[in-house]
């Protein structure tokens, strides 16, 4: 019984999941894309340059954000801006929304990416960085949406949410990121059901990405995972694909999607494979 609804399920994701996308679809597109000045966030820049959107990037780094525009601009933007916004700040998500709808004359993707810094360890009880990581990674996100939300319903744009494993299986060494990853596909997944219920015409894509190898997740987790890390540009390449096509969930690498669908059916697997987990402490 489970092989055959493993087997209609993998017919049924290979279905959803054939490759549509159409780089045209994307061309001239207005873009604000979050947390773009290293990692995943920057290599989506690069491919949404390629396919000649208008793009606004921003994170808190000024000089970082100029070099991603500069290349974005070589690689083919129609239009590149950038702008820099601490989301830690509660009247900055607003604010970058604000200046993007201007500058851009609307919105037709909100791309939020952008992650706050955290410690892999057992958690050190402070429940402080929780609340503060919550701001970044979560309320932030629910700011913008909020900001961003009109512009979108004109345009019948795409909201892309970028979310982990971690926030599908609660993961050890991260309860904080966990969290706010959790509250993240929590609060969007509601957002799917409402906007439909609604009638509206935006969409919102949740993109569930495994293992990535930027430099930021590689120096954190070295020593704390064996599981293979994926390029960031694929990464950021699925992430625009999922968004472009409208895709309510999407999985990098796609074999993820099983991971989740094993750790719902069998839950009890996951304390099992951890309880046999060393760790190869730093410290
Ligand atoms: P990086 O650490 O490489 O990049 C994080 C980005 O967020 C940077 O541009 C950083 O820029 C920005 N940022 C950090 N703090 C703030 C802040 N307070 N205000 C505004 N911007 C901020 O992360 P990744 O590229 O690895 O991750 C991108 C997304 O992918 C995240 O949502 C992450 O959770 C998700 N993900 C990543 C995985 C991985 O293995 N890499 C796995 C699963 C999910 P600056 O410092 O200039 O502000």
């Amino acid at each position: 019984l489970y092989l055959s609804f493993f087997l209609l399920s993998a017919a049924l994701v290979a279905y959803m999941w054939r490759d549509t996308f159409d780089p045209d679809s994307v061309r001239g597109t207005r873009v604000l894309i979050t947390g773009a000045s290293s990692g995943i966030g920057e290599q989506m820049a690069y491919h949404y340059a390629r396919f000649g959107a208008q793009i606004i990037i921003t994170a808190r780094r000024l000089e970082a954000l100029k070099k991603v525009a500069q290349k974005c601009v070589k690689l083919g933007a129609q239009k590149m801006m950038y702008m820099t916004g601490d989301m830690s700040d509660p009247a900055d998500p607003e604010r970058v929304v604000k200046y993007a709808v201007e500058k851009l004359g609307g919105l037709d993707f909100l791309v939020l990416n952008h992650v706050g810094n955290t410690n892999v360890e057992f958690w050190n009880r402070d429940a402080d960085h929780v609340r503060s990581l919550m701001q970044v990674n979560f309320v932030s996100y629910t700011q913008m949406t909020a900001a961003a939300l009109p512009a979108l319903e004109t345009s019948a744009g795409s909201i892309i949410v970028v979310s982990s494993l971690a926030g599908k299986l609660a993961s050890p060494f991260v309860a904080p990121y966990t969290s706010t990853k959790f509250a993240m596909n929590g609060f969007f997944g509601a957002m799917q059901s409402e906007l439909a219920i609604q009638k509206s015409n935006v969409s919102v894509s949740i993109m569930i990405l495994g293992l990535i190898d930027t430099e930021s997740a590689m120096n954190k987790t070295r020593g704390f995972t064996t599981m293979t890390a994926y390029p960031a540009s694929e990464a950021a390449l699925s992430i625009i694909k999922a968004g472009a096509s409208r895709q309510k969930e999407a999985f990098y690498p796609w074999f993820h999607y099983f991971t989740c669908l094993i750790n719902n059916v069998f839950p009890f697997l996951k304390d099992l494979v951890l309880s046999g987990l060393s760790i190869d402490n730093k410290d």
